[in-house]
């Protein structure tokens, strides 16, 4: 074995016996604060790369019905004969089955091609607003829930407005929310909405999806350089300390890698601040859809 390959191993070694810490969740059960997440993965390296993800460390995947990725998970997850009680799987609903009785219909067959008898978290994917069927979509997770097919159930990319509503038609709180945030894009009012009556904060897009140039500003990278660490870990890091639960995507193993060594440092208060400065506060930081537009 090279110098460079046995370095390698080493640390992914160090990698996957990183204590990810657990989050409690209002369902009684904990979620690891970092996964890996594969929007974008393409199906056919699915299996591979979420092999890897296992093998480095791993333990918690979000998915998502829309990501045409489910079987390529279920795959990685069948083969990997990591106990299920160890894994934690979140799917998400897709906005054209939230309507009628389709959500059942719709985890039945996220569940198949996941190879699974229950999701650890399941999530509606957007409100698409326009179409209003959200409410009737939490509804039919609220049974689901209660049917043990999901764990925890959850929300995404809703904003106040959704969330008053869901609450005030079941009286039920989803365990998360997930919705863009870095950095650049904070969602000052949800976040403090969602921590007042403990909804926890899932962030997607954690790194800005490489397309706001976050690695560049002198925040991220005075304080990647005190730490000797690379701006995507210090900006993985932020996202820990401030509570929210991540899954950065990468289909680079040694990224994956890094992405994971982020459990052996902490941000001073001074740099912590200072990227939690970075947020420009009018929006322009956004770099997916806004949830009140996406149908
Ligand atoms: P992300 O912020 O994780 O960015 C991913 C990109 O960052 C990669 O394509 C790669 O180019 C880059 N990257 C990753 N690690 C890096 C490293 N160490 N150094 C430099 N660059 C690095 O964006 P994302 O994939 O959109 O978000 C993460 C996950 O969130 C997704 O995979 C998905 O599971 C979830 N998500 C959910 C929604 C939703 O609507 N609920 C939307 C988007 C993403």
């Amino acid at each position: 074995m090279s110098e460079h390959h046995a370095d390698h191993r080493a640390d992914e070694k160090a990698a996957g016996s990183a204590r990810i810490p657990a989050v409690a969740l209002r369902s009684g059960y904990d979620i690891p604060q970092f996964g890996y997440g594969v929007f974008k993965v393409d199906p056919g390296q699915t299996e591979r790369l979420v092999s890897e993800a296992l093998e480095v460390g791993y333990r918690h995947i979000d998915t998502a019905a829309v990501y045409g990725n489910e079987e390529g998970v279920g795959r990685a997850i069948a083969a990997s004969g990591i106990p299920r009680d160890e894994l934690f799987i979140t799917t998400k609903l897709w906005n054209d089955r939230q309507g009628g009785d389709q959500p059942p219909a719709a985890l039945q067959e996220s569940l198949e091609k996941l190879q699974l008898a229950h999701v650890d978290l399941y999530l509606v994917h957007w409100p698409a607003p326009a179409n209003d069927q959200y409410v009737n979509a939490w509804t039919h997770l609220v049974s689901l829930n209660e049917a043990g097919l999901a764990r925890s159930i959850g929300v995404s990319n809703h904003l106040v407005e959704h969330l008053e509503r869901i609450e005030a038609a079941t009286g039920v709180l989803p365990a998360v929310n997930q919705i863009e945030l870095h950095p650049a894009y904070q969602q000052r009012e949800v976040v403090e909405w969602c921590a007042a009556r403990d909804v926890h904060i899932e962030a997607w897009g954690p790194l800005g999806q490489g397309k706001y140039d976050l690695f560049g500003t002198p925040a991220i990278r005075d304080a990647a350089a005190s730490h000797g660490k690379t701006p995507a870990q210090v900006v993985l890091r932020w996202h820990l300390e401030r509570g929210n639960i991540v899954f950065p995507k990468t289909v680079n193993r040694d990224r994956m890698v890094e992405n994971l060594q982020v459990f052996d440092f902490r941000l001073s208060d001074a740099e912590r601040d200072a990227i939690t400065a970075l947020d420009p506060g009018d929006g322009s930081g956004r770099v997916g859809a806004h949830p009140s537009e996406l149908n």
